[in-house]
């Protein structure tokens, strides 16, 4: 069941409510303390940690990427990964380890 916080538009207090169903029924929800029916929708204030599968997610490997993207040391692999997951390729624990160290600096000093 779906809990939405929303913000009164009246006195600002934020409450949350189950919604069930179609939008429609929103309609019906007020706020508990000033019994508004001006209700905002509001994002849950819990800071979001984007984990490696987010990425993996909103990754678009057809996109170009600029230089920022190869500064950020998370992103090493990143590419290959996503090009193996859609031809459905499981790279394997040696992979793992070799993105591990691309992405610690260890496998330049190894090449160099
Ligand atoms: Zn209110």
């Amino acid at each position: 069941m779906p809990i939405f916080e929303y913000e009164c538009a009246r006195c600002g207090l934020v409450s949350s409510h189950v919604v069930m169903g179609s939008s429609r029924r929103r309609e019906r929800l007020g706020c508990p303390q000033c019994k508004s029916a001006r209700l905002r929708r509001v994002m849950s204030s819990f800071a979001v940690v984007e984990s490696e599968a987010s990425r993996l997610a909103s990754f678009d490997a057809s996109k170009p990427r600029d230089d920022s993207f190869y500064r950020d040391s998370r992103n090493v692999g990143l590419w290959a990964k996503k090009r193996a997951k859609e031809i459905g390729v499981d790279l394997g624990s040696k992979f793992e380890a070799t993105v591990e160290k691309a992405r610690s600096g260890k496998l330049i000093k190894e090449m160099t």
